[in-house]
């Protein structure tokens, strides 16, 4: 049988499955089986998933090592720490080779049951297919309610249509994956540069379940630092705020000199000095807030040319031939 290799020479296969996880250890298992048993509706045996340990405390890495060693679909990246979701996300599709590309969440709340009907919207015509959250379960009540802004505010400020209340989980075709893999930014905000690609991009609506097992690993800190992500890739719109508010500013205060003049030319008592400080507290905390902007973009330009990997890959554990098993980048 001939095999069919991609561009990095490994064998492809029909469907790659690329799960982030992080301090998964519990719901581990159960993921295996339900997905499995999705998949090989789906497809048959022409499948992997690719399990990327982004630095758990928790015994992830050894379940994953153990289903490697049983299973030759299973591909375990362990990366050298804790990247982040969004960079664990990047190793996975760097490292996925199927003609069509799955991102779930370890934690089954992107139900792995849609699949074929993401599958027959790609026959249909579609490059890209994203699960659009109709309803959320199990998340506190602030969550759901600042997400919803966040994803309305990013919609109105960004340069590209980032689609509304969609997460990660999506289907892309190969080609898709490939451009995606191309974008050389440090700061991954895949589901914004998935839009930004363009190709034909469907909704699927889904309601999303709650957590099979375990808590979120995004603390409040993580999705505002995701959300400024979002924000700053997508959208200078804040700068421009900035500049705004610094004319607005000036504008008033050429009105109050206007109104000084006056009253010094009729002279009427001068103004209080509460005014005075109050105005210069006003424009003062303006400026810092504008300074604090530009810091924020800077600080991320910084990052940028710094050219660093996007991740750093400690082992690879997988029973087939891989390309880093053929290249020795990363052979166990
Ligand atoms: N995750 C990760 N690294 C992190 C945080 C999260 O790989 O630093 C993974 C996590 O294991 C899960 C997915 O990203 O598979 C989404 O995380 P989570 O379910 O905690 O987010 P939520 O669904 O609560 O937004
Ligand atoms: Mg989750």
């Amino acid at each position: 049988m001939m095999t069919r290799m991609n561009r990095n020479g490994a064998e492809t296969c029909r469907l790659s499955v690329v799960v982030p996880c992080f301090n998964e250890a519990e719901v581990l298992p159960a993921f295996y089986e339900r997905t499995v048993a999705v998949l090989r509706d789906a497809v048959g045996e022409d499948y992997e998933i690719v399990l990327v340990n982004d630095g758990s405390r928790d015994r992830s890495w050894q379940v994953i090592g153990e289903l490697a060693e049983r299973d030759p679909h299973i591909v375990g990246i362990n990366l050298s720490r804790n990247f982040g979701h969004q960079l664990a996300l990047t190793a996975g599709l760097d490292y996925a080779n199927g003609d069509l590309v799955l991102i779930l969440d370890a934690d089954l709340q992107d139900p792995p049951e849609l699949l074929p009907r993401m599958m027959a919207l790609i026959d249909e015509g579609a490059d890209v297919v994203y699960g659009q959250r109709t309803e959320r379960f199990g998340e506190t009540r602030f969550k759901v309610a600042m997400t919803r802004g966040f994803y309305r505010l990013l919609g109105k400020i960004a340069n590209v249509d980032i689609p509304l209340d969609a997460g990660d989980f999506r289907l892309m075709r190969r080609c898709v994956v490939d451009a995606l893999n191309d974008m050389p930014e440090q700061q991954r905000f895949v589901r914004g540069m998935v839009a930004w690609l363009g190709f034909t991009q469907v909704p699927l609506p889904y309601q999303r379940p709650a957590r099979a097992a375990g808590k979120s690993k995004y603390s409040l800190v993580r999705l505002i630092r995701l959300a400024l992500d979002g924000i700053t890739s997508f959208s200078v719109w804040p700068l421009r705020l900035a500049l705004l508010a610094g004319a607005a500013f000036c504008l008033i205060a050429l009105l109050l000199l206007i109104y000084a003049l006056i009253g010094w030319a009729l002279h009427s008592s001068p103004p209080g000095w509460a005014s005075t400080m109050v105005a210069i507290t006003l424009v003062g905390g303006m400026q810092l807030i504008c300074v604090g902007l530009l810091s924020e973009y800077l600080g991320r330009v910084y990052m940028e040319v710094k050219r660093r990997p996007h991740f750093i890959v400690r082992e690879v554990r997988a029973r087939q031939r891989r390309r880093d098993t053929i290249d020795g980048r990363a052979a166990e």
